[in-house]
């Protein structure tokens, strides 16, 4: 195999094959199910209902299986994982077994009473997202009223209870020009981590991209806010800084590396190696309820497809960044060039690359359409 293959066996074990390298980190998406309608969202247009969702029993059976593959985070996410009521429960298990859990949610439906519960049940870290500083724009954005207080609520418990808490802010050409207010609240909150990540587009966010593509000039500003902040703030807040790849000159290393660092369980029991890779037709996924994740991790087709290096077309191919940024993302080489196996277009290598900045440039100057809100009905 390739170079991300590498040999995990345990000592003794001579005789067994090869295979990849555990992953880091593993992803549950709870639910699709979340009371805002983010037009970035990074689920699916055709959202999973409630009752595909996996049972109790078997995300347990997961955790364990991902404790025993060397997995050492677990993400509980969604949509809004909380609206699992077993939420607790899963937390629970999964610090009982040394996982160390990290709760990713939008904030409007955890009480303190529940964060309270949470908490003693081994939670970890938080991650709450902010959709903007400015209350009514939070609300707009967000698709959901008073939502922006309740967020500030929770904030203001996870710090009195003394979880760690990272705020999350995705930003997009109706926030960005509030990235100063939006870093002083993260500061005033209590945050230990902000991520300041333009959107991504993929899922809804490539649905609504004419309606989020910032300007070039509106970019170039942040990253100098970004900078200057990180420089204050050391210390006290550390800044995760992702760019928005349509002006980008070369990818990002998507999730670490296909199939490198992370595996994604979908509401019903997909196994991905990230949240958008279900748009690549002719790609098969395994389910947690027909094979064990090791076996997944291992031997599933979907994983093997895009893993290392052997499967590069050229630049790639030869290029000294292959290992870094391993191809970028193979979504967005779908979404933009109809093909998966292409270069990653927010590579100024790319064929693709210049259509691209030009398409962003070109939507990022145009009035922005009005949002197609996350629903469950509006594929
Ligand atoms: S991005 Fe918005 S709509 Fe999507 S899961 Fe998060 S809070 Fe809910
Ligand atoms: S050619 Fe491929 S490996 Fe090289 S920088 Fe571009 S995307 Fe990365």
């Amino acid at each position: 195999m390739s170079e991300a293959m590498t040999d995990a066996r345990p000592q003794g074990a001579a005789e067994m094959p090869a295979g990849p390298a555990p992953p880091l980190a593993i992803l549950f998406e709870l639910s699709h199910r979340c009371p805002l309608q983010c037009p970035y969202c990074s689920n699916p247009l055709a959202l999973e209902r409630a009752h595909g969702e996996l049972d109790t029993a078997t995300w347990m059976r997961v955790l364990d299986e991902a404790n025993e593959l060397g997995v050492l985070q677990v993400h509980f996410s969604g949509g809004e994982p909380s609206v699992r009521k077993d939420l607790e429960e899963l937390v629970a298990h999964a610090a009982r077994i040394g996982l160390y859990t990290n709760l990713i949610t939008s904030g409007v439906l955890i009480d303190r009473a529940r964060l309270e519960r949470l908490a003693e049940a081994g939670l970890d870290h938080l991650q709450l997202s902010i959709q903007d500083s400015d209350p009514a724009n939070a609300d707009r954005v967000g698709g959901y009223k008073g939502g922006h207080a309740k967020k500030m609520a929770l904030a203001g418990w996870v710090r009195e209870i003394g979880l760690a808490l990272t705020i999350n802010a995705p930003m997009h050409r109706h926030n960005l020009d509030r990235l100063e207010d939006i870093i002083e609240l993260a500061a005033s909150l209590g945050a230990g981590r902000l991520e300041v990540a333009h959107v991504q587009y993929y899922g809804w966010g490539l649905k609504n991209r004419a309606a989020l593509m910032p300007t070039r000039a509106q970019l170039d500003r942040a990253t100098g806010i970004v900078e200057a902040a990180r420089a204050r703030l050391k210390g006290v807040m550390v800044f995760d800084y992702v760019v928005p790849d349509y002006y980008a000159r070369r990818p990002k290393a998507c999730m670490g590396g296909w199939a490198r660092q992370f595996l994604n369980v979908t509401p019903s029991g997909q196994v991905m190696p990230c949240h958008a890779a279900e748009t690549i037709p002719g790609l098969r996924f395994d389910n947690v309820k027909d094979r064990p994740l090791s076996e997944i991790w291992a031997q599933s087709e979907a994983f093997a497809r895009f893993r290392g290096t052997d499967w590069m077309p050229e630049p790639c191919q030869s290029c000294e960044r292959r290992e870094i940024d391993w191809g970028g993302c193979r979504c967005q080489a779908l979404a933009i060039t109809g093909d998966a196996a292409a270069t990653d277009p927010a590579c100024a290598l790319s064929p693709h690359h210049e259509a691209l900045v030009a398409l962003a440039e070109a939507e990022s100057h145009t009035q922005a359409p009005p949002f197609a809100y996350r629903r469950f009905t509006a594929e």
